[in-house]
């Protein structure tokens, strides 16, 4: 086996990552599905708190038998989050890596990122991508698999 070594490897990770940080990659904003987020204005339910049915930044009291205004007495409030990563955004399908059996339909199109952020990509519901020609949300379709050179980056069918 060859060993290749670690100063080329190191060039190589440099040009291969500024393929997505600068030549091709596009900032994409990923769409987490809501998390639950204690509500700040209520503390129903808190142990700690022995204030427990008023609104905790001063705000009028309200009586056990009438929910908080801002989460409807649940004690917590279900906030959407986002992050934004940069991925390479394959619109011709004649570009598309060859990554096994899939559907190909008119809105199919192809990411590749960094496989540093494929826990972020794999959690989003839905991305919003903004190119100079197109600004569209896309939904994953298929599995994400791991590609290239040391598994660095991860590619996966996405549906616009
Ligand atoms: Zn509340």
């Amino acid at each position: 086996m060859v060993q290749i070594p670690e100063s080329m490897m190191q060039k190589y990770r440099a040009i291969a990552d500024d393929f997505i940080d600068s030549n091709f990659g596009v900032n994409c904003t990923l769409y987490y599905p809501p998390t639950r987020v204690e509500c700040s204005e209520c503390t129903e339910g808190s142990i700690a708190n022995a204030d427990s049915n008023r609104f905790s930044h001063g705000g009028p009291n309200f009586s056990s038998q009438t929910s908080c205004v801002h989460c409807g007495g649940n004690g917590y409030k279900e906030e959407p989050t986002e992050d934004i990563i940069k991925l390479r955004v394959y619109f011709s399908h004649k570009d598309f890596i060859s990554i096994g059996n899939h559907q190909i339909n008119d809105g199919t199109i192809q990411v590749i990122g960094k496989m540093s952020d494929v826990q972020k990509f794999e959690r989003a519901d839905k991305i919003k991508i903004v190119t100079e020609n197109l600004e569209s949300t896309a939904v994953k379709a298929g599995k994400t698999q791991p590609h290239g050179f040391e598994d660095r980056y991860f590619v996966s069918f996405m549906e616009l």
